[in-house]
């Protein structure tokens, strides 16, 4: 099929470009000899290279790294190569590949401080074009992303709005903003599928539909307080495990509901919803 057709394509372009790099240009594959890509082969410095900083934060895996010779065989640079095989650049390489490509050769030249000339390309096997890398050093700013990346005991500000707290986000059952901001926006109600914080109010024995208090945001940063009315919950699958493992826990806590079906008079809690304790942690 054309996927298939595809891969072929983009190894064929790989292996021209390989051929290229050598000086050879047009061959036909079952025409390249053992010896001709042994020529190849010792041009390559790595394959598929684990590209990791001496203090062991950075790390990447390079395609290709080769060796660039003069006419007597000498090394002249070093060549970082990421092989490309979606859509061909258009004037010029995309940022974040550029990016990526500047990343390496920094990564490769802080690791290699005696390194010859090295410059980043990425190859394009769909039409066998090679776009170099810009020169801007870029190992400062992936320090930066990598310190943005460790936990701390400061919360992240928050964002709340239509596109987060009112869209997908994993954390509202950790997070004492979203349920305010939607009691504030007038957004409790909205749509098919609600999230809501509740506590059970009443279950009779082994029945999985259980009527609820709806909370409400309470006067500190996470507080809940009843008032937001009661309604009938049925509680299917996995969602009714967790109800249980949450009741022999403490019956009485408030928990989270991810995505319950809100139409008609009872809400349907299965197994593509959230049913997880309340401990928002975010202030
Ligand atoms: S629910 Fe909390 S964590 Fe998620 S988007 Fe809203 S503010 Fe951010």
């Amino acid at each position: 099929d054309d996927r298939w057709k595809e891969a072929v394509d983009g190894h064929r372009g790989g292996i021209d470009l390989l051929l290229r790099w050598v000086g050879v240009e047009g061959l036909s594959h079952n025409r390249i000899t053992a010896a001709l890509w042994s020529r190849v082969q010792e041009r390559m410095l790595a394959v598929e290279g684990e590209l990791i900083s001496r203090d062991g934060r950075l790390g990447g895996r390079v395609d290709l790294l080769l060796n660039e010779v003069d006419d007597n065989g000498q090394t002249v640079a070093w060549v970082v190569a990421d092989l490309k095989t979606g859509r061909t650049p258009e004037g010029k390489l995309k940022p974040e590949v550029d990016r990526q490509l500047r990343f390496y050769r920094d990564l490769l030249l802080a690791n290699n401080p005696d390194a010859p000339n090295v410059r980043a390309e990425g190859w394009y096997t769909l039409n066998r074009t090679t776009w170099r890398a810009s020169n801007d050093a870029v190992l400062e700013d992936a320090y930066v992303a990598w310190e943005a990346t460790q936990p701390t005991e400061v919360p992240l500000e928050p964002t709340p709005g239509p596109n987060s707290c009112g869209g997908f986000c994993d954390w509202k059952a950790w997070c004492g903003h979203w349920l305010r901001w939607r009691r504030d926006s007038g957004r409790l109600d909205e749509g098919d599928f609600r999230d809501a914080v509740v506590r059970v109010v009443r279950r009779p024995a082994g029945s999985s539909s259980v009527e609820v208090e709806r909370l409400l945001p309470g006067e500190g940063p996470g507080d809940v307080v009843d008032g937001g009315g009661r309604c009938s919950m049925l509680f299917v699958g996995s969602a009714l495990e967790k109800l249980e493992a949450l009741m022999d826990e403490d019956a009485a806590a408030p928990f989270f509901v991810g995505s319950a079906l809100a139409k008609g008079h009872q809400w349907r809690v299965g197994d593509w919803c959230d049913v997880l304790p309340w401990t928002p942690h975010a202030v």
